[in-house]
């Protein structure tokens, strides 16, 4: 086949159910979308699975906690994280569960080849198991606490079967050494390396005191347990025993954090060998997000959660930040502080400003048509130099996963882009022939780099530089250029530039940390505030009213309970990251009330101004979106889409403040 594309396949960890994606989980997620779609724009055929991980003692309680069977408990979280990532922009190629029917086959059939080959055996397990919780304290020694529950352990035998893990010691150390690459970061490498020198253990692979787990076949009550179950999903997203059909296997990366390398770099491989099956080519460990130089965890109380930063600065923002503030592999520091200020100083004040002003500058002197570049001068040549060496640079980068260094060369070309403009200052130039001639020069030089480096930071920033390309009158889709045949000089004067596009508004760094704060509680408790629905509410614009069942009929004395009055808009804004909501100052006759209402698509703000309209005044102040709402602008809801329709008064002056009865 001549035109078949080389492939590549690469996986994030198969998510553990026991809790909802926080940065953490994000940040793999994110970077393994980067190097997909960076991959692709190099011409690779890529597959990128991820998923999530659903047996297990853990999964058992929390059903049981829940009130629900297990199957329904894991359906609903792998629900949750898969339209997480989905709304993220970042959705797998293949999303396993391992309940999937395809990834149990794969697991059985994975055990018949181990054991076929001699590798498996059954044997006796004897822990300290806690009978309370159902399960064994690993590491614990006779007459210590379970740490769950802090009740007294028992010594308990049960059988289980055994990986013969022992046997895989000189192969592995021999793999690692003739596959220098397969554990990454280096210092990884060498502490599994000595890891494996230090002998290894057969591994317990199957339990009898588990029930919420794969059958092994013909031997139940065991069922696999955690590692030869999880592990073996990247397998089954790609055919499992019919791998080679799909062409993808052995896997090109595995992408995981610091604390799983262990599992990746020496029982996988092992299992795999053990079955005769290839062994992936990579597992790359990253560091962790600190907050406050301490590990990120819910107990903790200081997990940071992707949706609100999403909805507040834009998703783009959140991976420029992960990928750039990070280098990969070594721990970082996470704070909202650094979060909003790379992205008023990069993308505001950086790619979006130069962009922006950019396109004005060839909008009011070239009627929106990009010109032809005049003679050049030598700032003219080193500006392309610059953008030239960019390419070479920010590529080589990436392909070594340096993201921080590549994302580092495409912002100093923004940044060289930016100098140049200040010391030609094209905005001060006449409009005499010469003057025109080398405007277009400048400008032209200018769009350049700007299409250059919109190119490169493409897999980082995937929709704002796909806008950037709207913007910029470019063919085609962003995503579809070639990073291979990407050089200066091949923007086409004459070209008429896109729809001007709204790229990253500047946020008030203070009044952005509290929004995001305040969704992020929205979102971690979620009864005490309902979060506003995704459309317009049906009856009530600032959501909440709608969602309770009223009942069939009520009396005056419920009714009266509701204090409505008559109020007129003073203000009316849009809020960056809600694009349903506006926020409103409202004179209810008493006071001027901050009010938000979701009618944002329908209204245009500055039409509002001085309409009276119908407000609820005594409904308890609640955060919308992270922005306080002090009552409700009440309106119809039309159609079946609940287009909102304000209530008002058009055929009196009524006085503000009046009530309604
Ligand atoms: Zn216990």
């Amino acid at each position: 086949m001549p035109n078949e594309k080389p492939k590549f396949y690469l996986t994030t960890p198969i998510y553990y159910t026991n809790g909802l994606p926080h940065i953490g989980h994000t940040y793999t997620t994110v970077i393994a979308d980067a190097i997909r779609r960076y991959k692709r724009m190099r011409g690779y055929e890529v597959v990128m699975t991820t998923g999530t991980d659903e047996h297990g003692v853990n999964v058992e309680r929390a059903a049981q906690k829940a009130g629900i069977p297990e199957s329904e408990y894991v359906a609903r979280m792998a629900v949750a994280w898969k339209a997480l990532w989905d709304e993220l922009g970042i959705p797998a190629d293949e999303f396993i569960r391992t309940t999937d029917i395809r990834h149990v086959r794969t697991v059985q059939w994975l055990f018949k080849l181990c054991k076929e080959n001699g590798y498996v055996y059954k044997g006796n397990y004897t822990g300290q198991y806690c009978i309370y919780d159902n399960a064994f304290v690993t590491d614990a020694k006779p007459g210590d606490n379970c740490p769950d529950c802090g009740r007294p352990t028992e010594t308990v035998t049960e059988e289980n079967y055994y990986f013969k893990l022992s046997a895989f010691q000189k192969p592995l150390l021999d793999f690692y050494k003739k596959n220098p690459n397969f554990i990454q970061p280096e210092t990884r490498k060498n502490e599994i390396i000595s890891f494996v020198e230090g002998g290894l253990k057969d591994l317990s692979i199957t339990r009898t005191t588990v029930r919420w787990g794969i059958p092994v076949p013909g031997e139940e009550p065991h069922v696999f347990y955690v590692w030869f179950d999880a592990l073996t999903a990247y397998l089954s997203a790609v055919g499992g025993p019919d791998y080679e059909k799909r062409g993808f296997w052995p896997c090109d990366l595995h992408l995981v954090g610091k604390d799983i390398i262990r599992f990746h770099s020496v029982y996988w491989p092992a299992f795999l060998m053990a079955a005769m099956l290839p062994v992936p080519k990579q597992v790359w460990a990253h560091g962790w997000f600190l907050m406050d130089a301490s590990k990120m965890s819910k107990s903790k109380g200081n997990v940071v959660l992707p949706r609100p930063i999403a909805n507040m600065l834009g998703m783009d923002a959140m991976r420029y930040f992960l990928m750039r503030e990070v280098v990969f592999g070594q721990d970082g520091n996470f704070s909202y502080d650094a979060l909003v200020t790379r992205y008023n100083s990069d993308l505001a004040n950086g790619l979006g400003n130069l962009a922006s002003r950019t396109a004005a500058m060839i909008e009011k002197n070239f009627g929106g048509k990009i010109p032809k570049s005049g003679p050049r001068l030598p700032q003219d040549d080193a500006l392309a130099k610059v953008a030239s060496e960019a390419v070479g640079e920010a590529l080589d980068r990436f392909e070594k996963f340096e993201f921080a260094r590549s994302l580092e060369t495409i912002w100093s070309a923004i940044t060289a882009a930016d100098k140049y403009l200040t010391s030609e200052q094209p905005w001060a130039m006449g409009d005499s022939e010469a003057d025109t001639q080398r405007k277009a020069t400048i400008l032209w030089t200018t769009t350049e780099l700007l299409r250059v480096v919109t190119v490169l930071a493409h897999p980082v920033l995937p929709d704002s530089t796909a806008k950037v390309w709207t913007l910029l009158g470019q063919p085609g889709r962003i995503s579809a250029v070639e990073l291979d045949g990407l050089r200066w000089g091949q923007l086409v004067a004459g070209v008429q530039l896109g729809k001007a596009q709204a790229l990253f508004p500047r946020v008030d760094k203070q009044e952005a940390i509290e929004r995001i704060e305040a969704m992020a509680n929205e979102e971690l408790n979620p009864t005490q505030q309902p979060a506003p629905a995704a459309a317009p509410a049906p009856t009530a614009t600032a959501g909440g009213a709608a969602a309770a069942p009223a009942p069939e009929k009520i009396g005056i004395e419920d009714f009266t309970k509701v204090e409505m009055r008559v109020g007129q808009i003073k203000t009316a804004e849009r809020i960056v990251g809600a694009d349903k909501l506006l926020k409103l100052t409202v004179d209810i006759g008493t006071e001027i009330r901050q009010i938000c209402a979701g009618i944002a698509q329908f209204y245009e703000p500055e039409k509002l101004i001085g309409r009276k309209v119908a407000v609820v005044v005594n409904l308890a102040p609640r955060k919308l979106r992270g922005v306080e709402s002090n009552g409700m602008i009440v309106a119809a809801s039309v159609g079946p889409e609940g287009r909102p329709v304000l209530a008002g008064f058009p055929d009196e002056d009524v006085e503000i403040g009046a009530r309604l009865k």
